[in-house]
């Protein structure tokens, strides 16, 4: 019997447990370093403008080049960020290499607008949204050649911060998109009071479109809402070419997913463009 409550306290410090918490703690640990010593990347997924059939954004995704565990996908240590106080360190730096970015682009002659993924945490601080627009500015780069895309629930958690931090960042230019439209909570009400541009349906309701009546349903009434709203579409998470065409004939603005291009980092990036139908 000794031994069985020996056993049972063992198990409490269960090796896989154990395993767990220390990498979720070196890692809150190191994506400090990470981003001091530049090993996040940003890869890069085409937006396909579908009125003129050509490729006019790209939206700028990161990822973690860990020296020992390889690429870490953001949605491991996004959420570390966002718990730790380092979103607001995280996107500076994604903004601030999107700007590199564009400006490289411009330089051999692209002309490519950006969009970058911005968090709750940064939506609730108007230090950042002032930080956004002066540095725009300060590395002259035209606002409206920046969209930023903002999930659901980082406004719905303060409805009324979030519409005072946008209407700021739109009044100054920057053109706003709802990321993952349909998988938050955001009532219609609170979606007609927010100053946005485009609504991004979320992938789970495009990625089997042609299978899935109720998808096509929910789609077609979105693409119809958001119209009527004065809002451009995009969609995202296109697997397919008939899903592609299947969203032009119905009027939405721009697509993008694995069928157009996976992200890429920025020399494959130019490497696709410079091969696609699209460019
Ligand atoms: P998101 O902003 O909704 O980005 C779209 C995600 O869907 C990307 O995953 C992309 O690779 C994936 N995707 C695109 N097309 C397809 C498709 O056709 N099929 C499928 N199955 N997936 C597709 P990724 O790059 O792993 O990013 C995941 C999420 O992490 C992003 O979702 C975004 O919420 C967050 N994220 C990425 N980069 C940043 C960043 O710089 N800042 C912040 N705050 N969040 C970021
Ligand atoms: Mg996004
Ligand atoms: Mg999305
Ligand atoms: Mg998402």
């Amino acid at each position: 019997q000794h031994a069985k409550i020996n056993k049972r306290d063992y198990q409490i410090y269960d090796a896989n447990i154990d395993k767990n918490s220390i990498e979720r703690f070196q890692l809150i640990n190191e994506l400090k370093e990470a981003i001091e010593q530049n090993q996040l990347v940003l890869y890069y997924q085409p937006k396909l403008n579908l009125v003129q059939q050509k490729i006019t954004h790209v939206e700028a995704l990161v990822r973690w080049i860990h020296p020992k565990r390889g690429i870490i996908p953001p949605d491991t240590f996004i959420p570390i960020a966002e718990k730790t106080m380092q979103m607001d360190a995280l996107t500076r730096w994604v903004i601030s290499e999107a700007i590199t970015q564009y400006h490289r682009w411009q330089a051999k002659g692209v002309n490519m607008c950006i969009a970058v993924n911005i968090s709750a945490e940064n939506l609730k601080d108007e230090q950042f949204c002032h930080w956004v627009i002066d540095t725009l500015a300060h590395h002259s780069v035209p606002v409206s050649a920046f969209t930023l895309e903002i999930t659901e629930d980082a406004v719905v958690s303060d409805p009324k911060l979030a519409v005072k931090q946008l209407t700021l960042l739109r009044n100054n230019g920057l053109t706003l998109s709802i990321d993952d439209y349909g998988t938050g909570y955001s009532s219609l009400a609170q979606l007609k009071q927010l100053p946005v541009d485009e609504l991004k349906i979320d992938k789970s309701f495009v990625q089997k479109l042609l299978h899935t009546e109720t998808d096509q349903i929910i789609v077609q009434s979105t693409l119809q809402l958001a119209h009527n709203l004065g809002l451009k579409v995009v969609a995202e998470g296109i697997e397919d070419k008939e899903t592609l065409q299947w969203l032009t004939e119905r009027h939405c603005e721009m697509g993008q997913g694995f069928y157009l291009s996976r992200p890429l980092p920025e020399l494959q990036f130019n490497d696709w463009l410079s091969q696609s139908e699209f460019n």
